[in-house]
């Protein structure tokens, strides 16, 4: 199965529950182009944003 680019979008939230699992865009909470559950798989997104940059700590 293609890999969602909002599996690594910082804008994703996930919300499971307990038979399903869905990816919500909070870009849709300020973006009526987005909407509020994208149809998976998101192959091409103008609003991607990967994750990670928060999440990774730097030594000094
Ligand atoms: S901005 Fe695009 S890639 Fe990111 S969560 Fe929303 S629809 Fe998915």
């Amino acid at each position: 199965m293609t890999q969602s680019l909002c599996e690594s979008c910082q804008n994703v939230r996930e919300i499971c529950t307990a038979r399903s699992r869905f990816l919500l865009c909070e870009l849709s909470l300020t973006n009526a182009d987005y909407p509020k559950y994208p149809p998976q798989p998101i192959v091409r997104c103008d609003g991607y944003q990967p994750k990670g940059k928060a999440d990774e700590q730097e030594k000094a």
